[in-house]
């Protein structure tokens, strides 16, 4: 059977990367005869001197594309005599960096394109940067547009120099550079005889003899478990593709998070029992004994793998919107997605120098190294020893796009160096010597909405009743604890982190907490309840319209922000967004004080406070 090249091209618009991979096909009599017809006829129609063009073969691709379904990558196969290869095809739109990362990690090889006539460029550098970072250990360095610099040497050299200099700190296993031609076929699958100079190989001849077997291959077994299947009472299987190694019936088996162990009773591949099963196959295991596991969980026999929360990685931050140090998170990493945080940036490189620059935003395309926290343990390993357990996607937890992809360095020594310590008094018996059960009331609304008056009559009434409470008060809390935080982003987000950490700390403690925020993004109000549980937070939408606050105008905000003397001001110059689903709303409007406190009180017990 032939072996199998995965490789990816990457090249800015108008490198040639079309026409080159279609010349390949075209040469190797790799496409239809009718398909070739079609394209002699186009190209009449085209402005390429009546010769072949080439880029038609896979801009074909396009047009289906345009049809509707989004395909970010296309994936062409094609063989020739001594080797089968998948390649991905990444229009070079706007969102290419995206899609080239897309495109990356599934590849075993890049042919970079250079253009001759213009040298190595910012995007040659980004493009092999993202090649690292993907871990492609690979690279052909296709410099093409040899026809525009008259096939000359010294051109090439100097660019070779160029091309040496930038990867010498990268970890590529092979690089090599094919002076070409992509339009004139010049070292496609055959040698150019305007190129006397160059004694190497065709692209393709090199594509079809590269190795690029790993020889990295892990010892031992893992498996990530996508799903419990469950068809009757008798039967609990564990399904998902084995990544590394093989398992039997009876082997000892280690679920990872957990580290509890079990012994395989049976194996399904696909619909037929068997005894045995190996890497890529995707299999249906049974284990000796009821324990728990779940989806992300990974089963694992004689290798080590990291568990824990905390780690350093290296990502390409891929959304229209910044990154900012502190904004949750969902992180994909093999069969399991948890909320995360990026904590910090540690520094952000600088494409073309490979400087490392202080930041605490990150913009599209630019790619750094950061600290990560998972809410929950996570099992995984470094990118360099374990390609898919070491590679991660963050997805934005409002447009559900993908961020940012990364790749994972080293775990947090921080985290390993501390223990939380189990105390003898645990908050259930903080909470029953109180008589109470702590709850982290959060009243989010417009400034003037009635939060902070409603919070202190409620208060009142709850301490009548013998309640143990304490109140946050955003004016208050950021006179205190938060006092060296501004109102940026970053600070923003900062400021309800400690305040939920807080307000944990005082549940913990068995205390019922009132918070006065206007909290005015979904997503810090998500953080919030993350921190603090959601069996804990109880969300009141004090959902008193703009028009009335503005007409109560307690503190005159309103009148500064309408003259444009307060920038960021919640619901005039700068979004609400309203809760979606909060365990309680209530409009003030029409309402005494004291009628929304009944309200409240009364909507209150029925949340457990
Ligand atoms: P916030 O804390 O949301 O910025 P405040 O509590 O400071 O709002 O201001 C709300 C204003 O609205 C106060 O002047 C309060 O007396 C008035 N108000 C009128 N009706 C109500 C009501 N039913 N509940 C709360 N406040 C009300």
């Amino acid at each position: 059977m032939h072996s199998l090249l995965k490789f990816i091209t990457c090249g800015s618009v108008d490198d040639g990367k079309s026409t080159l991979i279609g010349h390949m096909l075209y040469d190797a009599k790799l496409i239809f005869a009718d398909q070739k017809k079609a394209l002699e006829l186009d190209s009449k129609v085209g402005s390429n001197d009546g010769g072949i063009d080439y880029s038609l073969l896979l801009d074909g691709l396009m047009a289906e594309r345009e049809q509707g379904i989004t395909i970010d990558v296309a994936y062409r196969y094609f063989t020739s005599d001594r080797r089968s290869f998948i390649v991905a095809d990444t229009p070079g739109h706007e969102e290419y960096t995206r899609n080239m990362a897309v495109g990356a990690s599934f590849a075993d090889l890049a042919v970079i394109l250079v253009d001759a006539s213009k040298g190595v460029l910012v995007q040659t550098r980004r493009h092999s940067r993202i090649c690292a970072l993907m871990g492609i250990r690979h690279v052909v360095y296709a410099v093409n547009k040899m026809d525009l610099v008259d096939y000359d040497e010294g051109t090439f050299e100097n660019i070779r120099v160029e091309i040496n200099k930038m990867t010498a700190e990268y970890d590529f296993s092979t690089r090599y550079l094919i002076p070409v031609s992509a339009t004139a076929g010049d070292n496609i699958t055959k040698l150019s005889e305007r190129m006397p100079w160059y004694h190497g190989k065709t692209l393709l001849a090199y594509l079809e003899e590269i190795d690029v077997t790993d020889n990295t291959a892990q010892d031992g077994f893992v498996l990530p478990v996508q799903r419990v299947s469950r068809p009757n009472r008798e039967y609990r299987g564990f399904q998902g593709q084995i990544e590394v190694g093989e398992i039997a019936v009876g082997d000892d088996i280690t679920v990872l998070p957990s580290g509890n162990v079990s012994k395989v009773k049976s194996i399904y591949n696909m619909m037929d029992k068997t005894d045995a099963a190996f890497a890529d196959q995707a299999v249906s295991i049974e284990l000796e004994d009821e324990i728990d596991v779940s989806r992300g969980c990974v089963f694992v026999k004689d290798v080590d793998l990291q568990v824990g929360k905390m780690f350093t990685a290296r990502i390409l931050w891929m959304d229209d919107t910044k990154l900012v140090e502190g904004k949750n998170y969902y992180l994909k990493i093999g069969t399991n997605t948890v909320p995360a945080v990026v904590i910090n940036i540690k520094y952000k490189m600088d494409v073309n120098t490979g400087d490392k620059l202080k930041t605490e935003r990150l913009f599209k395309n630019e790619i750094a190294v950061c600290n990560i926290a998972c809410s929950d343990p996570i099992v995984y390993d470094k990118f360099s020893e374990h390609k898919d357990l070491g590679c991660f996607i963050l997805i934005d937890r409002i447009t559900n796009m993908t961020s940012a992809c990364g790749v994972i360095e080293h775990s947090l020594r921080r985290e390993g160096n501390l223990t939380w310590h189990e105390m003898d008094i645990t908050r259930k018996l903080r909470a029953k010597q109180k008589g109470q059960t702590p709850k982290t009331i959060w009243m989010t609304g417009l400034s003037g909405a009635g939060k902070s008056t409603l919070i202190n009559e409620l208060e009142k009434r709850l301490f009548a009743q013998g309640k143990h409470t304490m109140v946050l008060d955003g004016d208050n809390v950021r006179m205190g604890l938060n006092k060296n935080l501004g109102f940026k982003e970053v600070d923003r987000i900062e400021n309800i982190r400690r305040v939920s950490e807080v307000a944990k700390l005082m549940n913990d403690a068995g205390l019922i907490v009132l918070t006065s925020f206007i909290s005015p993004f979904a997503q810090d109000r998500a953080s919030a309840r993350e921190v603090i549980g959601n069996e804990n937070f109880i969300e009141i939408y004090v959902a008193t319209s703009l028009e009335e606050c503005e007409k109560r105008d307690v503190k005159g905000l309103y009148k500064k922000a309408r003259s444009g003397q307060l920038p960021n001001f919640s619901g005039i110059s700068s979004p609400y967004e309203p809760p979606k689903n909060p365990e309680i709303t209530i409009d003030t409007a029409g309402q005494t004080v004291e009628e929304s406190v009944d309200y409240l009180l009364k909507e209150l017990t029925k949340w457990g406070c």
